[in-house]
């Protein structure tokens, strides 16, 4: 069967090789299907009219009733165009044409009714409206489908070409007409009853046609469904896939390590939630399945020990583990918290970065591989080939959004028969809706809750004109033995001017405040020379950091207790709320002041807001969802999940994507391989729609 909406979009009547040529450059629009499923943006009441007495320029669109009594051609070549004026009877306007002036001005009728729609601008102190749409009542009657005027995104190219908004609803409505009764139903019918739908074909034409707003709501309803509803049953269906496929190992034993370490080496109580989460990891890692693993938690919330108690159980168990951490410093960061933990419990953890040199590197190979070493620490190093472990089970990666997929994809196979469990840790806090579509194949497990006595980290936010009292600020706090973060925005690395502010500063800096050391570090600087500056504010030598977002990640000062960041209104919201998390970490109360400009934009100042409001990474990576929109947050471009949504949003339609999961975790609860003759269509579907671009199957 030729399906319907599959045939080139070169064949609706009145596109042809041309325009199908500008619909497939611009918009990748290239089959019927295409066509259908490209969404008005707006859609324009056509049953309210306007009197001509109360348009005014800043109205978005207008639409009059009225008779042309006069018509002018002005100007010549290519300045030509052609003037109207248009009387109803509270006054008058001009309408404007600069294109098809010859075409208009045999067409147009003087003093026959006409229905003008348009967009109402001034000119010189007039009222005009440029290039209206124009209908005489008789053409209104003729085509029922004016109640609500749909809009499209055209791009320049197709405006020089004349193919308008108007004429992308004109195609759909010409195929909507070709299609009845031959597109086909993607949903089967017991979701269609279950959730009281409208169907596939009923849904298409309303989009494109409304006539009322609750047929349109129940239409768009119907395709976010449907849309959200096939990604979260694709992603399900791979997941039991995966594992029915692969093993996992099984760590039955909560053995002599683990207890020994909680009982008499654990210097504090775990939290309520490090718990919650232990016992998650618990199941998981007890059930012959491998563990794909998502700990979101903001950061300093502990997740580091939870990744070493998961260490213990793999040990406990007779495995090896890794942690890999995306950066230098914080491997070595991590290898002495947890060497620390661990010391006096007999148990060998070793280091492995880029640094390593070769002498020591060949010791720890062969401690590896003979399994003489149980935990090992280190950047991407481990990736390599010559590692080689005897029996690894666990897999840690912190700061999940510094690797790419490839490189996680790698660990996997440092296991020959069964992939080992997979622990992935992020401070990024990532909205539940978004967590169910990008790692909708991996579990998430939250640690919602900070250890106890910590003191919320104060912010504010300051103008320019405050910087005296900044510098007051700053100077009682240093008296006090703390020490300071001044971080300025270097978006990329390369930009010359960021770099000579960042060195102005750290000017500034050093000639306020003559009898500290100043320290400074960035991304041009070699690695060696970062790292040395960044030991110099650890040990405590230089007071003032001043830096770019290197410090960013993770790196851990609980003596730093003031961060400072210059011209916050160029960060984005998660970034702020990464810097911020770099205090905060010690017994004092920390602060965190954010220096702007009086000129910053009003979505700046949403920015600044919520920062000064809230030290919940939750709440700010749903403001920032809002804000921004979520293809555009920091982890989801290198996941590899494109956000091609068509119609949903997932800032906005949370509800509809937990209950599009819901049921797709329902289906495959009862069909799970989708063999069901009712569930036939769904299988069709699922094989039509265009495979991801990397196969989930294989990523952690
Ligand atoms: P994260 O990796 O989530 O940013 P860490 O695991 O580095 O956080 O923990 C931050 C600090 O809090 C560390 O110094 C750690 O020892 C400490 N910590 C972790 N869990 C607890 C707890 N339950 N009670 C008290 N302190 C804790
Ligand atoms: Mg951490």
């Amino acid at each position: 069967m030729a399906v319907f909406l599959d045939q080139d979009i070169k064949f609706l009547p009145g596109v042809g090789p041309k325009r199908a040529e500008l619909l497939a450059k611009e918009l990748k629009i290239k089959t019927f299907g295409d066509l259908v499923y490209y969404f008005p943006y707006k859609y324009i009441d056509r049953t309210k009219f306007h009197k001509i007495s109360e348009v005014h320029a800043q109205m978005p669109y207008i639409q009059i009733k009225g008779k042309i009594r006069s018509m002018e051609t002005v100007g010549t070549g290519h300045k030509q165009r052609l003037t109207a004026r248009f009387y109803d009877d509270s006054g008058s306007l001009e309408l404007v044409w600069f294109q098809g002036v010859k075409w208009q001005k045999e067409h147009l009728v003087l003093n026959k009714d006409y229905i003008v729609f348009g967009k109402p601008s001034e000119f010189s102190g007039h009222i005009n409206v440029v290039h209206p749409d124009m209908e005489t009542e008789e053409e209104k009657q003729l085509k029922p489908s004016g109640l609500f005027q749909a809009f499209y995104v055209t791009s320049e190219n197709m405006k020089k070409k004349y193919l308008h908004s108007k004429i992308i609803n004109k195609f759909q409505l010409t195929l909507i007409q070709l299609g009845k009764g031959k597109i086909r139903e993607t949903l089967p019918a017991h979701i269609i009853n279950r959730l009281k739908l409208v169907s596939l074909e009923e849904a298409l034409t309303i989009i494109h046609k409304p006539e009322n707003t609750t047929d349109l709501r129940n239409a768009r309803f119907r395709l976010k469904f449907e849309e959200l509803f096939i990604i979260q049953l694709k992603i399900l269906a791979l997941k039991h896939n995966r594992e029915n496929k692969f093993k996992g190992f099984r760590f039955a034993e909560v053995g002599f390590s683990f207890n020994k370490f909680y009982n008499d080496f654990l210097p504090f109580e775990l939290t309520n939630a490090q718990k919650k989460v232990l016992k998650e990891i618990r199941r998981d890692v007890n059930r012959n399945v491998q563990m794909n693993r998502l700990l979101q938690g903001d950061v300093g919330s502990g997740k580091t020990l939870v990744a070493l108690m998961t260490m213990l159980l793999a040990l406990d168990n007779g495995y090896q583990s890794c942690l890999m951490a995306p950066t230098e410093i914080l491997a070595q960061q991590h290898f002495q918290s947890i060497s620390n933990f661990l010391s006096g419990m007999g148990i060998k953890v070793g280091l492995l970065t880029g640094s390593t040199k070769t002498k020591e590197r060949k010791v720890l190979h062969k401690a590896l591989e003979e399994g003489q070493m149980q935990i090992l620490i280190g950047t991407h190093a481990l990736i390599e080939d010559t590692v080689v472990f005897q029996n690894l089970g666990l897999v840690v990666i912190d700061e999940q959004h510094r690797f790419g997929v490839a490189q996680r994809a790698k660990l996997w196979q440092k296991n020959d028969l069964i992939p080992p469990h997979v622990l992935v840790m992020t401070a990024t806090p990532i909205p539940r809706t978004l967590a169910m579509t990008v790692y909708g194949d991996l579990d998430v497990s939250v640690i919602d809750e900070l250890p106890p006595g910590r003191k919320p980290i104060e912010t504010h936010h300051f103008f320019e004109n405050r910087r005296k009292q900044l510098n007051n600020f700053l100077q009682q706090q240093m008296e006090k033995g703390r020490q300071i973060y001044i971080v300025y925005p270097l978006i990329t690395e390369s930009e010359k001017m960021d770099l000579k502010n960042l060195e102005e500063g750290f000017r500034q800096i050093s000639e306020a405040f003559p009898d500290v050391k100043v320290g400074m570090v960035h991304g041009r600087m070699k690695p060696a020379e970062k790292e040395n500056a960044m030991q110099q504010f650890k040990q405590g030598e230089t007071r003032i950091m001043v830096a770019t977002t290197v410090i960013e990640v993770g790196v851990d000062v609980p003596n730093a207790s003031v961060m400072v960041i210059e011209s916050a209104e160029r960060f984005g919201l998660s970034q702020l709320h990464q810097l911020r998390g770099r205090v905060g970490r010690g017994a004092e109360q920390s602060y965190c002041i954010l220096m702007s400009s009086y000129k910053i934009s009003t979505e700046s100042r949403k920015r600044l807001a919520t920062m000064v409001r809230t030290n919940d990474g939750f709440e700010i990576a749903e403001v920032d969802m809002k804000l921004r929109g979520p293809g555009d947050l920091e982890g989801t471009q290198q996941s590899g999940v494109g956000f091609d949504l068509k119609i949903a949003n997932l800032g906005k339609d949370g509800e509809i994507l937990k209950l599009a999961r819901d049921v797709a975790q329902d289906i495959l609860a009862g069909d799970p391989f989708l063999q069901k003759e009712e569930n036939r269509e769904l299988l069709t579907t699922l094989k039509a729609t265009k495979h991801t671009e990397f196969d989930w199957s294989s990523i952690s």
